[in-house]
């Protein structure tokens, strides 16, 4: 470990051991708090330099404001949506956080919950540890030769796109943003959002969570799907509405979530969704993998000392430990 560089970082959320020696062997102080209370968080946060967290807690006004020495707050993941990103810029506090660490990860989780979904494996396996051999069952169907719609093009949209092309999916694509080149690339169409609705066997999402995207899969455009169709979010829950997608259930193929409203889900809403066999859920866990977390510390540790200018540990040291 280095001589203490002045600065203390406060990290309440469950991180992986090799980022906090990152910090520790760049001289910083680390206080690892997992799980602390939102009182006792406004209480002691005045007396840190940096506030590491994931979906654990939620980064507003009130909290940046008791952070009186703050300057970095420090998203160990990909979304902002729980950070009032914009007040912490208006306070000269950075935001750091690593957007692209996960984006396999979460693109081939999507892809394996595409053939859960495809092939029933969900209800096979369930039936199987029961005693029941379920052959003939549940019907199958390929990825090959589906159209795949694709909604939000970004990092992760555009992995799944390519995944799924190589497996032979025809890839539907729309976006907000111009991104022809990137669908083109895959072999894919850029298409109008009712279009893409209309047409994909299968409807994925990747949007981030905004004002515009909050419930965009609403009564109206779950309406368009196509009866059979499977819809998949793997981006962020409020994105979907879920009554009206209760009401859409059974005439749709299958649905696959790894994020919901709630988190883990109470609603009794949400509980009929969850126990539906059309409805495959797991525990958002799209960046839950041994290499994503490891991309996440190294990303996230990078842009935490570039802002407070301190030297980045030895690498090799960090390694050996
Ligand atoms: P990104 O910013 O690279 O891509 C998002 C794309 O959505 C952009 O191209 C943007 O233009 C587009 N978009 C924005 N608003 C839109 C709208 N109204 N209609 C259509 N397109 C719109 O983001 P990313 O890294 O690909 O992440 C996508 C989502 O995945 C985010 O919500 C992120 O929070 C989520 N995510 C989930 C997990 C998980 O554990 N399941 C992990 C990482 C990221």
């Amino acid at each position: 470990m280095s001589a203490f560089v002045g600065y203390r970082v406060l990290v309440v959320d469950r991180i992986s051991g090799r980022f906090l020696e990152g910090l520790r062997e760049a001289g910083l102080e680390v206080e690892y708090r997992p799980g602390i209370s939102r009182d006792v968080l406004l209480d002691i946060i005045k007396g840190f330099d940096v506030l590491v967290f994931r979906g654990g807690i939620v980064v507003d006004r009130e909290v940046i404001d008791r952070g009186l020495r703050l300057r970095v707050l420090a998203r160990y993941g990909v979304g902002l949506d729980n950070v009032d990103v914009d007040h912490a810029v208006s306070r000269g506090i950075a935001v750091v956080n690593a957007p692209t660490a996960s984006s396999q990860s979460v693109a081939e989780l999507t892809i394996g919950l595409i053939i859960v979904a495809l092939r029933s494996l969900h209800l096979h396996i369930d039936s199987v540890k029961r005693g029941v051999w379920s052959k003939g069952l549940y019907k199958g169907r390929e990825l090959y030769g589906k159209k795949l719609g694709v909604i939000g093009f970004g990092r992760i949209g555009s992995r799944v796109a390519r995944l799924a092309a190589a497996i032979g999916a025809r890839v539907l694509a729309y976006d907000v943003r111009d991104v022809r080149e990137a669908v083109e690339s895959v072999g894919g169409e850029l298409v109008g959002l009712e279009d893409l609705l209309v047409e994909s066997d299968i409807v994925t999402l990747h949007v981030p969570l905004t004002p515009s995207t909050y419930r965009m899969m609403n009564e109206g455009r779950l309406r368009l799907l196509k009866d059979d169709a499977i819809l998949v979010n793997t981006s962020r829950g409020p994105v979907v509405d879920y009554e009206a997608l209760l009401k859409h259930i059974e005439r749709l193929g299958a649905v696959a979530l790894d994020v919901l409203d709630e988190e883990p889900p109470r609603s009794p809403t949400l509980r009929k969704l969850v126990e539906h066999p059309k409805v495959i859920v797991t525990p958002h866990i799209g960046a839950e993998t041994i290499e994503a977390m490891e991309r996440v510390g190294e990303e996230l540790l990078a842009g935490i000392l570039e802002v407070l200018g301190v030297e980045a540990p030895n690498p090799r040291a960090r390694s050996a430990t």
